[in-house]
């Protein structure tokens, strides 16, 4: 299982846990005919079908991920899963309701981003698939294999920006080459991107936690004791601190915000708000 560290992860279930595993050889980008936020895109493919991929990216360039991309995701028909096990990596992203409009430049930025990530993380070749079993990068169209029925997503406009803008920035940022399409440097890496995996589970249990705090609101002291202990623990061990020290400064902080009233985790960067409320405990 991998997953993107620049994506917040909204694991699909039971599809995450029972779908066979793939060696991902390729990226598929979608267009989803709706403007759908990457929540929004989760509660479709949890209620609705089982058609997913396993990205879902939105106007504003913000992507989840819904199940590792060593898992097979089922939006790319027989591409999904050849019988050989290898498999495409599937994203859809908003779109109008006809997907005629092009991404937007937040989503062209994720979408190289992504890109070159696949290419670092699974060795996804840096060239567009000449076949629909070619290993590389494409667009739901570009092999009628990868569409029951033929299909016209991700639109001319995103096909035209694929060819265009998107695939040469993957290629030329993932072998460390100027992007021919910009004059701007190439952006280094951000913070999430440069984590390591552990760190990446580190910090989402990490917000899971806060945030389980904040939306139970019932200031249980002992499950706020065990909740603290636990992340003091893993603090301390993940970084090599003195845990009493860091106990007492996350105790510290904790009582504050208590005593304010205002048990308020900003988490937005992680769109962690967006999730489904733990159970309040
Ligand atoms: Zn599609």
């Amino acid at each position: 299982m991998a997953w993107y560290p620049g994506a917040t992860k909204m694991e699909l279930q039971p599809e995450s846990d029972s779908q066979p595993a793939i060696r991902p050889t390729q990226v598929i980008y979608h267009s989803i005919a709706a403007p759908w936020t990457p929540q929004r895109t989760y509660e479709f493919w949890r209620d609705s079908t089982n058609l997913e991929s396993h990205f879902g990216l939105g106007y504003d360039g913000v992507v989840a991920q819904y199940i590792g991309t060593e898992t097979r995701a089922d939006a790319n028909y027989l591409a999904n899963r050849r019988s050989d096990g290898t498999g495409a990596i599937s994203l859809e992203s908003a779109s109008n309701d006809n997907h005629s409009d092009p991404w937007t430049p937040a989503q062209v930025e994720t979408l190289i981003r992504l890109g070159v990530w696949a290419h670092h993380q699974h060795g996804i070749p840096l060239r567009i698939c000449r076949t629909a079993s070619d290993p590389g990068y494409g667009y739901h169209r570009l092999h009628s294999d990868w569409a029951i029925g033929g299909t016209a997503c991700p639109g001319d406009a995103r096909v035209r920006q694929f060819n265009d803008v998107i695939f040469p920035a993957i290629a030329a940022r993932a072998s460390g080459a100027p992007d021919p399409t910009t004059t701007a440097p190439n952006p280094a890496p951000t913070e999430e991107e440069l984590m390591t995996p552990e760190e990446r589970s580190w910090m989402d249990s990490w917000f899971g936690q806060l945030n389980a705090m904040a939306w139970g609101q019932k200031h249980d002291l002992a499950a706020q004791q065990a909740t603290i202990d636990s992340l003091v623990k893993l603090v301390a061990a993940d970084h090599d601190l003195d845990a009493a020290a860091v106990g007492a400064a996350v105790k510290k902080a904790v009582s504050e915000a208590l005593a304010a009233g205002t048990v308020d985790v900003d988490v937005t960067v992680h769109d962690k708000t967006a999730t489904t409320p733990p159970k309040a405990s």
